[in-house]
């Protein structure tokens, strides 16, 4: 499957140059004039990867930066600079960019950066699998270690709940009823009220979204049960 390219980049003539470069490389590009829309377009899309310049109207690149990397922690990202800066300290902890190119850079450049950065992406999901990681948006499932994240930050869980998102994020845009959610994360041999559904997903609601009377993760599926809005493909 296509790579996904975001280009976070005011200077249109830039944006279009790297457009047609990584284009003619098979990759499917997305564009971005400032890092507000840019990061509008991460929480929007499933992307994979962010070019990222670091002069830019409205907040820098750096912020957009730190922002991406709390909320998807799994995405790459490769700063673009014009200026002679601490690169050491954009690619280390405080901002956690994966690489950066210098400007001007040509062409083969870029294709290059690209490339190598999604074959370190792709040993990095090697590993996950093997793990069992799930992914959803900025969420991340950990079945490994049974914990459950968003973006960065750890959400307690109980593990019911753990069972229910894990049935979710495998299942994403599914709908569930309430009596097949029970089967699968209470059992066959549960004998009690659906309610006690309800109970939990509202419990959940309250942990993951940002404002659980209008939930965008957890959809109530009237006269059914409930599915998991996966991250738009
Ligand atoms: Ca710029």
């Amino acid at each position: 499957m296509a790579e996904k390219i975001l280009i976070v980049e005011d200077e249109s003539s830039i944006r279009g140059f790297i457009r047609i470069n990584l284009e003619r490389n098979g990759y499917i590009v997305f564009e971005a004039e400032t890092g507000e829309s840019g990061i509008e377009l991460v929480r929007e899309q499933h992307l994979d990867i962010v070019i990222l310049d670091i002069m830019l109207p409205g907040i820098d690149g750096f912020e957009v930066c730190r922002t991406l990397r709390e909320e998807f922690p799994l995405i790459g990202i490769i700063m673009l600079t014009a200026r002679d800066l601490d690169m050491d300290r954009i690619m280390g902890l405080e901002f956690g960019a994966d690489d950066y190119i210098v400007k001007p850079f040509n062409p083969m450049e870029l294709v290059l950066r690209v490339e190598a950065l999604i074959r370190r992406m792709g040993n990095a999901l090697d590993t996950d699998e093997e793990h069992q990681i799930l992914k959803s948006g900025p969420f991340v499932l950990d079945n490994y270690s049974q914990k459950f994240f968003k973006g960065a930050r750890e959400i307690d869980v109980t593990p019911k709940e753990y069972n229910i998102i894990k049935l979710f994020m495998e299942n994403p845009y599914r709908a569930f009823s309430r009596d097949e959610i029970l089967d699968q994360v209470w059992g066959y041999d549960y004998i009690g009220d659906t309610k006690i559904i309800d109970v939990n997903i509202r419990r959940l609601r309250r942990k993951i979204e940002d404002c659980p009377s209008e939930p965008k993760f957890i959809e109530t599926v009237w006269g059914i049960g409930y599915r998991w809005k996966g991250p738009k493909d």
